[in-house]
């Protein structure tokens, strides 16, 4: 199959389950969560997304890079950065909790979580990569409901919002959040 990217629709729930990275939205939707390629086992009915790796790519400071929180503590993020200015990569970057905001952060789970996609900018020019999300085109771009699952939306009022359970979440949300409630 193609080149996919987070978000993008591949198909619906009834027809295929989503395994490694990929998901179901609240409308029965199975959407990516990486840049790579979505490969389907007809046999299993399956759907995941192989990530796309280019290893040769150093990044310089300041790049622009995208990638999945994949681990959280309360000082520091672990990101797994898949693109770069556009390039696929497969880099480790770190997120310290000084770097989510100018503001002070009393809780870094009120800025990002497990799961959530994030575009950020890289602070030094060698792996593990620093990264910060202080600038409002940086943040969150893609977030989940801790309840439930299901895509969150942003608000006009700032928060996010699931349309399946209600719930109310808070992020760092960057400019180009991928799902706007309208
Ligand atoms: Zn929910």
């Amino acid at each position: 199959m193609s080149f996919v990217i987070p978000g993008e629709s591949l198909a619906v729930e009834e027809e295929v389950l989503p395994v490694n990275g990929a998901y179901a939205d609240q409308y029965g939707y199975v959407r990516s969560m990486l840049v790579g390629k979505a490969i389907l086992d007809r046999y299993k009915k399956t759907l995941h997304v192989k990530p796309l790796v280019r290893r040769d790519l150093t990044l310089k400071q300041g790049s622009i890079v995208e990638g999945l929180i994949t681990g959280l503590s309360e000082e520091v993020a672990f990101v797994k950065i898949y693109s770069a200015e556009n390039n696929k990569v497969n880099a480790v970057g770190l997120l310290h909790v000084s770097q989510v905001s100018s503001d002070y952060v009393h809780d870094i789970y009120d800025y990002v979580r497990i799961g959530d996609i994030v575009k950020a900018k890289t602070l030094n020019s060698s792996a593990p990569y620093l990264l910060t999300i202080r600038e409002p085109s940086t943040g969150v771009i893609l977030a989940h409901c801790s309840s439930c699952g299901s895509v969150l939306y942003l608000h006009s009022a700032g928060y996010l919002v699931c349309r399946n359970c209600g719930r109310q979440e808070k992020r760092k949300v960057a400019v180009g959040y991928l799902y706007v409630l309208r």
